[in-house]
């Protein structure tokens, strides 16, 4: 009977495996499905060799059979790990470090209930862990999750309870381990919630990435409008303290289809890349950073001052200006310019059409003022933020640092455009 349901199993878990195996074919970046799959079929195999008592020699139906159910509790949790993106540390083989040293004392492999005691304080470990990495507050499902990190303990527990039970009634056959029949059911019950719960993990996953790649532009992997826009609400719903203004900065870069003549479409794309990596690095945590268009961008910024929205926005200028984009499979290099249009709004009053119409009419003037500068549009009238406008042609490359962003002050010039 017990033969027959390993056989069967092994069967099951060894499909699974196989399935887990062509998932994980497809897509090899997927860490977890290849340790999943390797858990099942470890588990698949090892309860095949253990169903296959006094047929084949007894070293590789105990020692190996058994090794292989526990060994494929650390390839589960290996599994949970990787969905988690934290890599699989030493300390998860500790079960099958117990069962494969613990056999090979005399002590232990010379008696039915020594071995079951080993292989049951074995598992017992292997599920701890399960429920420990589930349990730990990393990526959702969490209600899934802890529910199946429960059941693991459960069983965790039982098997503990098993090994000691085992020490007093010393079964010498199978059908005398104490708490057969609800020790069955546990095992199966969790079995079965261990696949669901994989399911639903692996299809969260997927659920999650395509979200993603919803709101992310695949060439920068900045956000792309739509994420953009989306951020504003967000951001507008939680300022941070002291910050009770939101900036919105849209940039254009500065002759870009002349980048793209000269360099190629491969330059300009680099170009883009470039931009957005200079941009992610000055705005840091204070906003967020998106591509509403082909070489139009946007940032988000929360501000104390309509002076430290400038300023930020000015580091990101002038770090594109000084930044030596390299073209790819040659030893070229392009430079690069932005105009950039700032406005900024108490977080009370923020709206993103309003803004982005403030933004898009200061970079407009920054364009019509020779380009490679930052105006500032405060809803009245436009101001330049940058000391020398006129400079369309070449970068001035010894163009005053911003020092602390924060600090940057805006010059008292006169308004360029109403
Ligand atoms: P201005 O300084 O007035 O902004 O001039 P411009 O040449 O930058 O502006 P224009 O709007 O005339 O040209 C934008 C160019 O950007 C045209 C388009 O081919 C190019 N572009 C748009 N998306 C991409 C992209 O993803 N990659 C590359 N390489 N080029 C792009
Ligand atoms: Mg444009
Ligand atoms: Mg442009």
């Amino acid at each position: 009977m017990l033969k027959t349901a390993l056989l069967l199993w092994a069967v099951e878990a060894a499909t699974l495996a196989v399935l887990l195996l062509a998932m994980w074919a497809n897509d090899r970046k997927q860490t977890v499905v290849l340790a999943w799959s390797l858990g099942f079929g470890a588990n698949g195999v090892g309860a095949l060799l253990v169903g296959l008592r006094d047929i084949i020699p007894d070293y590789v139906s105990v020692v190996l059979g058994n090794g292989l159910l526990v060994l494929a509790l650390s390839c589960w949790t290996a599994g949970i790990r990787y969905y988690d993106d934290r890599k699989s540390p030493v300390w998860i083989l500790l079960p099958s470090a117990i069962w494969f040293i613990g056999i090979h004392f005399s002590f232990f492999a010379s008696t039915f209930w020594m071995r079951v005691f080993l292989f049951q304080c074995a598992s017992s470990v292997g599920y701890m862990m399960v429920a420990c990495v589930l349990a730990e507050p990393r990526l959702p499902p969490r209600g899934g999750r802890l529910t199946f990190a429960a059941i693991s303990l459960v069983q965790s527990l039982m098997m503990a309870f098993t090994a000691i039970a085992c020490l007093f009634a010393r079964p010498e056959t199978f059908s005398e381990i104490p708490n057969g029949l609800f020790y069955t059911i546990v095992n199966i019950f969790c079995l079965v919630s261990g696949i669901l719960l994989g399911a639903h993990l692996l299809m969260s996953r997927t659920e999650r990435r395509l979200q993603q790649l919803i709101v992310t532009d695949p060439l920068t992997g900045v956000l792309n409008r739509r994420g953009f826009l989306e951020q504003f609400h967000r951001m507008r719903s939680r300022p941070p303290a002291g910050k009770l203004m939101l900036a919105l900065a849209v940039f254009d870069l500065d002759h870009f289809k002349r980048i793209n003549d000269r360099y190629g479409h491969k330059g300009g794309d680099a170009v883009l890349i470039a931009f957005c990596r200079v941009a992610d690095e000055c705005i840091g945590t204070r906003g967020v950073f998106g591509r509403i268009g082909g070489e139009e961008f946007a940032c988000l910024l929360h501000v104390a001052s309509a002076a430290e929205a400038a300023g930020i926005v000015e580091a990101i200028r002038l770090s594109l200006m000084r930044q030596r984009v390299g073209l790819p499979d040659s030893d070229r290099i392009i430079i690069a310019t932005v105009s950039c249009g700032v406005t900024v709004s108490s977080i009370l009053d923020a709206d993103v059409d309003a803004m982005l119409s403030n933004a898009d009419r200061a970079l407009y003037s920054a364009k019509a003022a020779g380009r490679n500068s930052t105006v500032l549009h405060d809803g009245k009238a436009s101001y330049m933020v940058n000391e020398n406008p006129h400079r369309d042609e070449q970068p001035q490359l010894s163009f005053a640092d911003t020092g602390s962003v924060a600090a940057f002050p805006l010059p008292p010039l006169p308004p360029l455009s109403a």
